[in-house]
């Protein structure tokens, strides 16, 4: 197999998606075993992890910036718990993700999470489960930041004050 030559812009973007929680990019040997147990390549998503790590590590950052693939992550981990790297598949779509954020490249189907995020301190949420969780003997709400006025109102000026802010969506 030919050798990759890789720009010093290439380089950079390797390092970005390091600073962005991303470290394990480099020890990806593209083994393909997180792609086995991901339910995002399972769905037929095209930039399931080993592909999207694929593209980054050979210098093509540029054409997958929009693509909406990892906005489909549910963060279950199997990934993470599968690699033989120990590269932390997860933490390097994370990365790519917080990358896209910033550059505001968000999938719509986004939105309704970051808006309940903004709203009520949970990304998945819904009124139905209080009445499911009181039925089986738990609190309406559980002890997070759902329950904690004070951490809702910190995410929410972190969110307003995130370049996502500017999309118009809280
Ligand atoms: S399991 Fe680990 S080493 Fe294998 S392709 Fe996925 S991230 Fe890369
Ligand atoms: S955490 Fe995301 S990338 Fe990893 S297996 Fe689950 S859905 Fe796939």
């Amino acid at each position: 197999m030919a050798a990759i030559n890789l720009t010093k812009m290439d380089k950079e973007i390797i390092q970005k998606i390091i600073d962005h929680g991303g470290k394990g990019i480099t020890k990806c040997i593209q083994c393909n075993a997180c792609a086995s147990v991901c339910p995002v390549a399972k769905a037929g998503f095209p930039l399931y992890g080993r592909l999207l790590f694929r593209k980054i590590q050979t210098g093509h950052f540029e054409e997958i910036i929009e693509d909406s693939s990892s906005w489909a992550c549910q963060a279950c981990n199997r990934c993470t718990e599968i690699c033989p790297r120990d590269a932390k598949p997860f933490e390097i779509v994370f990365a790519f993700r917080r990358i896209q954020a910033n550059e505001l490249a968000i999938s719509t189907s986004a939105f309704t999470p970051l808006m309940n995020l903004h709203a009520t301190g949970h990304a998945v949420y819904s009124e139905a489960s209080k009445e499911l969780r009181q039925k089986v003997g738990l609190p309406a709400v559980p002890v997070t930041s759902i329950a904690n006025e004070k951490a809702q109102e910190e995410i929410r000026t972190l969110l307003d004050n995130s370049p996502m802010g500017e999309l118009g969506i809280f």
